[in-house]
C-alpha cells in the first residue's frame, strides 16, 4: 500500500511542483539546492517545503489516500490547518481563493522576488491539474 510519502511525491510531480494554493515552486528533499536556485535564504525557503494537504482534513475523518492528498508548501498548509484553532478549516477551493487575494496584495509568503537564479527569468506559469 502506497504510503503518504508516495502520494506526496505523486502530487508534487503532477502538480510540477508547485504549491495547490499559493502555486509557488517548493522542494520535496533538498532545501539547499532549492535555496540557491531562487536566491532565498535556508529560512524563505524552509515555507516551501512540500508538504502532504489533506484536502479533507483529518481531523474531519479525511484519510491518508491518494485522492485525498494534494502537494502545498509548508506556509500554506500549516496556514489552512493551525493548531488549537476551533473554526474549520476552509475547503480547498476556499482557501485557495484567500490565498491568490493575500498574494494579490503581497500579504502572502513569496514576497521576496522569486526569481529562477540557475535558469534565468521569472517562474512559469503555474497549471492547475489538481481538482478542487
Ligand atoms: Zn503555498
Amino acid at each position: 500500500m502506497p504510503s503518504i510519502k508516495n502520494h506526496l511525491s505523486a502530487s508534487f510531480h503532477t502538480q510540477e511542483g508547485r504549491c495547490l494554493y499559493c502555486d509557488q515552486p517548493m522542494w520535496l528533499a533538498d532545501p539547499t539546492a532549492f535555496a540557491a536556485r531562487w536566491g532565498l535564504s535556508r529560512r524563505q525557503a524552509a515555507r516551501h517545503q512540500a508538504t502532504a494537504e489533506h484536502l479533507r482534513p483529518k481531523s474531519d475523518g479525511g484519510r491518508d489516500v491518494a485522492a485525498n492528498i494534494a502537494a502545498a508548501c509548508s506556509y500554506c498548509n500549516h496556514h489552512r490547518h493551525p493548531r488549537g484553532r476551533a473554526t474549520p478549516a476552509l475547503s480547498p477551493a476556499k482557501y485557495r481563493a484567500h490565498v491568490q487575494r493575500r498574494r494579490a496584495r503581497k500579504g502572502w509568503h513569496g514576497f521576496w522576488p522569486l526569481v529562477d537564479v540557475a535558469g534565468g527569468g521569472t517562474p512559469p506559469r503555474p497549471s492547475s491539474v489538481v481538482q478542487l
